[in-house]
């Protein structure tokens, strides 16, 4: 175990501890003081070898939420330089099974590609469905099936088109120090949010090709919630 690494080592379990789950002295007070002041504190990080490259995946805690939050690092961070940065929100139909239905897997892997050959970080926020979860998801979808595009059965549910919030991506760059980045997006939900941060963004396209599944849902991002994407055929 590389004791040296992270702001955290002080709730590593000692290794002479033989035990140390039964540990309950001052790691776990750390913690809960850590946990406390903290909006999104760093809790762990491993190493993990993938098909886009090598990285270091850091673990955070949201502390409002209690949500499991990412970044998925390449290379080392230089602070003092723009970092390539992708903010990819959870999908588990797109991410794990591979929906057709949108494009997140597709913008999920070409972020891992690009930061796994150029370096940079892409921050896995754990708010899947734009925030509303999994199975509001799927009536969501149910409902699009009945004609409804994505915004409308946001609607009909009684949500917001999009629930997301950047406050813990923000609180994750700040983790590294980072104030400049070169965010691969096309949403300016995000840009905002972080430039409303303090942290200098340059816009990097990050829009891949659609399908006859997601074509509607691309177009209804452009459309109704202002993503910059275009489109070759009919005009929106
Ligand atoms: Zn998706």
């Amino acid at each position: 175990m590389d004791r040296s690494q992270g702001p955290l080592k002080g709730i590593q379990p000692s290794m002479s501890n033989p035990h140390p789950r039964q540990d309950t002295g001052a790691p776990k007070l750390e913690l809960f003081c850590k946990l406390q002041g903290e909006a999104v504190p760093f809790i762990a990080k491993a190493n993990i070898p993938t098909q886009f490259g090598k990285f270091t995946v850091y673990g955070f805690l949201e502390h409002k939420t209690g949500k499991e939050h990412l970044a998925i690092v390449a290379g080392e961070i230089d602070a003092r330089k723009r970092i390539p940065v992708r903010i990819h929100s959870e999908c588990w139909t797109g991410d794990v099974l591979g929906s057709l239905k949108c494009d997140c897997r597709q913008q999920l892997e070409a972020a891992l590609t690009h930061v796994g050959e150029h370096g940079g970080i892409v921050l896995y926020l754990r708010q899947e469905g734009r925030g509303i979860g999994l199975l509001n998801k799927l009536k969501a979808y149910a409902l699009q099936e009945q004609g409804m595009d994505t915004v409308e059965a946001n609607h009909a549910l009684g949500f917001p088109d999009d629930l997301r919030s950047y406050e813990c991506a923000v609180e994750m760059l700040k983790f590294f120090g980072i104030h400049q980045v070169k965010l691969l997006t096309n949403n300016p939900k995000k840009i905002g949010a972080l430039e409303l941060a303090g942290i200098e963004v340059e816009r990097e396209r990050h829009q891949l090709e659609s399908n006859p599944h997601n074509l509607r849902y691309l177009k209804t991002k452009a459309k109704k919630s202002g993503h910059l994407l275009d489109f070759e055929e009919e005009a929106l």
